[in-house]
């Protein structure tokens, strides 16, 4: 084996420990390829999730932390494209969150 297919495989190895399936996927696949999140998944229904964090009842205790103002296009975990309508989310790995919604794993952003 060559040197540079020694660097490129131990590249490739070090790159799959240092980053999650989820969020690798999340960053190789178009947008257009990746579902968007439904409300009744069991995770996002465990964390409250919806489309639309106006809808959220905070008189819910699992959604009691609510306060207006929050949003996933205001969370410290959501990532993808600035203004868009649906992107990734690091608790929701291979499925798009609505930028006007909300789950209670909500992180102000820093
Ligand atoms: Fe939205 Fe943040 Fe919850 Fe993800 S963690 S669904 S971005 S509120």
């Amino acid at each position: 084996m060559s040197d540079k297919n020694l660097t490129r495989r131990v590249f490739l190895q070090n790159l799959t420990m240092a980053v999650p399936a989820g969020a690798l996927a999340s960053q190789t696949a178009r947008a257009g390829d990746v579902p968007h999140i439904d409300e009744a998944d069991p995770l996002a229904q465990g964390l409250g999730y919806v489309h639309d964090a106006s809808t959220v009842d905070s008189s819910n205790p699992q959604t009691s932390r609510y306060e207006a103002g929050q949003l996933c296009a205001n969370c410290a975990l959501l990532s993808g494209e600035e203004g868009a309508a649906w992107r990734p989310c690091q608790i929701f790995p291979g499925k798009l969150v609505n930028a006007n919604g909300w789950c209670s794993a909500w992180v102000p952003k820093g």
